[in-house]
C-alpha cells in the first residue's frame, strides 16, 4: 500500500509509463490514497503525479511569415503543468516566427513562466521538401 495527498473521490488512472497500461485504482483514505492494480512502483509515481500535479508535453504548430512554410511544428522541450496548457496554447497562437529556425531552436523561451521552452520540431524553413 502506498499513499499520497488526498482528494475527494476514488478514481482509476491508466498508467502510460510502459505498454502494460495498468489500470490503477486510487482510493482516498485518511492518509492520502491507496493504490491497487499497478504492476510496479513507477505506476504509483505516475498516479501520484496525476493526482497532485499532472504534467504534459505540448505539441502544436505556429505561424511563420514565410509563404513556403506558413506553419511549422513546435513542442515544449519538457513537460508543462496541465493547468498551464491553455495559456501556453494561447501564447503560441499569438506569435509569428520571422526567422528561418531549425529543429531544436527556441521559438518561445520560458513559456508562461513554466520553465520550459517552445522549440521548433521541423526543418521546413531551412529545407524545401
Ligand atoms: S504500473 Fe508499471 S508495469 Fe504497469 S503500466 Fe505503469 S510502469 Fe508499466
Amino acid at each position: 500500500m502506498n499513499q499520497t495527498s488526498n482528494s475527494a473521490q476514488s478514481q482509476d488512472i491508466v498508467c502510460i509509463v510502459c505498454p502494460n497500461g495498468c489500470r490503477i485504482h486510487c482510493e482516498p483514505n485518511d492518509q492520502g490514497f491507496r493504490f491497487t492494480g499497478q504492476k510496479c512502483r513507477r505506476g504509483i509515481d505516475y498516479a501520484t503525479a496525476e493526482l497532485t500535479k499532472p504534467m504534459r508535453t505540448l505539441t502544436t504548430s505556429v505561424k511563420t511569415i514565410f509563404p513556403d512554410a506558413p506553419v511549422i511544428s513546435v513542442r515544449t522541450d519538457g513537460e508543462i503543468e496541465k493547468s498551464k496548457l491553455q495559456d501556453a496554447v494561447e501564447r503560441i497562437s499569438k506569435i509569428t516566427v520571422d526567422q528561418r529556425v531549425k529543429i531544436g531552436d527556441v521559438v518561445i523561451e520560458n513559456v508562461c513562466g513554466s520553465g520550459v521552452n517552445i522549440i521548433c520540431t521541423s526543418d521546413r524553413l531551412i529545407h524545401s521538401y
